[in-house]
């Protein structure tokens, strides 16, 4: 199985999985779950059979970090559940929580009846191997453990960041004008992405760029990077932002394709849902695709506000190798010009290859490369703008549409893995 060869942990495969079933205004029962990667879609439907006799449940759903519920109907999804419930395990380990379960609610069943709640005792039948046969451990109070992310991001969306709240740690990286820092937000618990930039400009301008920010509380989209807010403290602004554990795509070498497929697909969505706000990316790299270990790929750095990006301009040499020629010669910036940008941050692993196979050939690998991928990129870099795809032709070209399968285990396992890559070259324990 997929999940057994490329794992994020070896130490997940083998820790015991433990499925909260919320049953609606009653409590929930825990099912203890020895081999969970293996677990299927019809394992748990069954075991929610026999904790709600007289319902009939067809799917459940379990809750993502903004609170949202994602249906699971399949061994895909369950898939999707797993690698996402992983991660957050991964997550409360490196902080030091507790590890929750994994809380999942039936859906579709009839109210069940008043039986079988107090003192559950449930004797599950065998699944197909022996990892499925479950136990039922303990009935628990229907009371919320603990306050959901979503009203989380609404406290840190209401415009309560400051600067005594933030507890600065590690240096995540020094960019063309900031620095971005991993921080903790005291009141929340929360870690934050926090970029600080020195600004030397009036209060006047300060008061431009808060206001120009605010379109970013509104940016709701699980490809762009999640906003919290942003102050001035003298000269210098910070810009809490979600923190990615796996960062920035420019740090990964030799992404293979099918999982570069996957990301392409998460930018061609991340820049579409900023082009139907009318913003433009106008900074379209590796260094600003950020990606975590639950599969999530975003974007952030984009230009929201003029007045930040020209103070930012007049401290700093503004070329880039990922610019489009038109906007190297000064012509007019749109959104073809973010295509040439998207279209040469995914040569780049070519590249790379290609100088590792032959420094002076200035062609791509032949057979290395799948034809679509060859094809998508040429596309998105053609020398004239309007030959480039526009957003509807990127969703559309075969390339993408490829990989448009939603399947975020397959970032999930290669992000977990290189970082674990990372840690033992660094000699972490
Ligand atoms: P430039 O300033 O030219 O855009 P850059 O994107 O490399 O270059 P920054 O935006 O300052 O520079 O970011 C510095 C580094 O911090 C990034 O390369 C990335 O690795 C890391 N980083 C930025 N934002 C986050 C985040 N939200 N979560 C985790 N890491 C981040
Ligand atoms: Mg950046």
């Amino acid at each position: 199985m997929l999940w057994l060869a490329f794992g994020p942990s070896h130490a997940m495969e083998n820790q015991v999985l433990v499925i909260r079933i919320r049953i609606p205004n009653r409590g929930a029962v825990d099912w203890t779950v020895n081999s969970g990667p293996q677990l299927l879609f019809r394992d748990v439907l069954d075991v929610i059979g026999q904790v709600l006799p007289e319902a009939t449940t067809t799917a459940f759903e379990y809750e993502d970090e903004d609170g949202d519920r994602i249906t699971v109907r399949s061994d895909e999804e369950m898939k999707a559940m797993l690698s996402y419930y992983y991660s957050t395990v991964m997550e409360q380990q490196v902080n030091g929580q507790l590890i929750e379960p994994l809380q999942i609610f039936p859906r579709a069943c009839k109210p069940p009846g008043e039986r079988n709640i107090h003192g559950l005792k449930v004797n599950t039948r065998a699944g197909p191997s022996q990892h499925s046969s479950p136990a039922v451990s303990e009935v628990l109070p229907s009371n919320s453990l603990k306050k959901s992310s979503a009203e989380l991001k609404k406290i840190l969306a209401n415009g309560q960041m400051n600067e005594q709240d933030i507890r600065y740690r590690d240096t995540l990286g020094h960019g063309n004008g900031g620095t971005v820092y991993k921080a903790y937000h005291v009141p929340s618990g929360k870690i934050l992405a926090v970029k600080v930039i020195l600004l030397d400009i009036t209060l006047e301008l300060q008061k431009q760029i808060m206001s120009e920010l605010e379109i970013l509380y509104k940016c709701d989209s699980s490809y762009i990077i999640g906003f919290y807010g942003a102050f001035f403290v003298e000269n210098r602004i910070s810009i809490c932002t979600e923190f990615m554990d796996g960062g920035s795509l420019d740090v990964y070498r030799k992404i293979p394709e099918h999982v570069l497929g996957r990301i392409a697909v998460a930018v061609v969505k991340g820049l579409t849902y900023l082009w139907s706000l009318k913003i433009l990316h106008r900074d379209v790299k590796p260094s600003n695709m950020l990606v975590n270990t639950r599969g999530q790929v975003k974007l952030c750095d984009f230009g929201v506000s003029t007045q930040l990006v020209n103070s930012i301009a007049k401290t700093y040499v503004g070329t880039n190798a990922y610019m489009a020629p038109e906007r190297i010669s000064g012509e007019q910036y749109g959104i073809h010009s973010d295509v040439w940008s998207l279209g040469i941050s995914f040569m780049e692993p070519l590249q790379l290859l290609q100088c590792i196979v032959d420094e002076d050939s200035p062609v791509l690998p032949v057979g290395e490369f799948s034809e679509p991928f060859v094809h998508f990129i040429t596309q998105c870099m053609r020398k004239q703008p309007k030959e480039r795809p526009a957003p509807e032709e990127l969703m559309g070209h075969p390339f993408i549409v490829q990989f448009n399968d939603g399947n975020a285990a397959v970032v999930s396992m290669w992000v977990c893995r290189a970082l674990e890559e990372r840690r033992s070259q660094q000699g972490a324990p």
